[in-house]
């Protein structure tokens, strides 16, 4: 594989690692299937977002003011989500396809290690 190592110790670090490197969020190896390319993950963002903005309007027409809120922020959060200013939110279909390449790639190398040395 020719992504960057990262080195980190802590699930924030790995999170910061994956979120800063557009490779994680390319069609390189480890590839995920031809429903994950880029090219259909690049799309899911707008499909979400109209769900969820809905569920917005349904929370503001039942008077849930602080959950509507919290909707209208994922939205926000969500469309601002562009190469080099990733939102690294786990709702996001970009970043949870970068983070899945990042955790499958992750277990391949401990996987071909584990014969050969502890992994850790
Ligand atoms: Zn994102």
């Amino acid at each position: 594989m020719s992504f960057i190592r990262p080195k980190f110790s802590t699930f924030v670090q790995a999170h910061e690692e994956v979120i800063h490197n557009e490779y994680w969020y390319g069609d390189g190896p480890p590839v995920l299937g031809k429903s994950f390319s880029k090219t259909k993950t690049i799309e899911r963002p707008y499909q979400v977002i109209d769900i969820i903005r809905r569920a917005e309007k349904r929370e503001t027409k039942a008077g849930n003011d602080i959950l509507a809120s919290a909707l209208q922020t994922l939205t926000d959060k969500l469309a601002s989500c562009t190469p080099g200013f990733r939102c690294g939110s786990c709702a996001c279909p970009q970043c949870a396809r970068a983070f899945q390449r990042a955790k499958v790639a992750s277990q391949e190398e401990c996987i071909k290690r584990a014969g050969q040395e502890p992994c850790g």
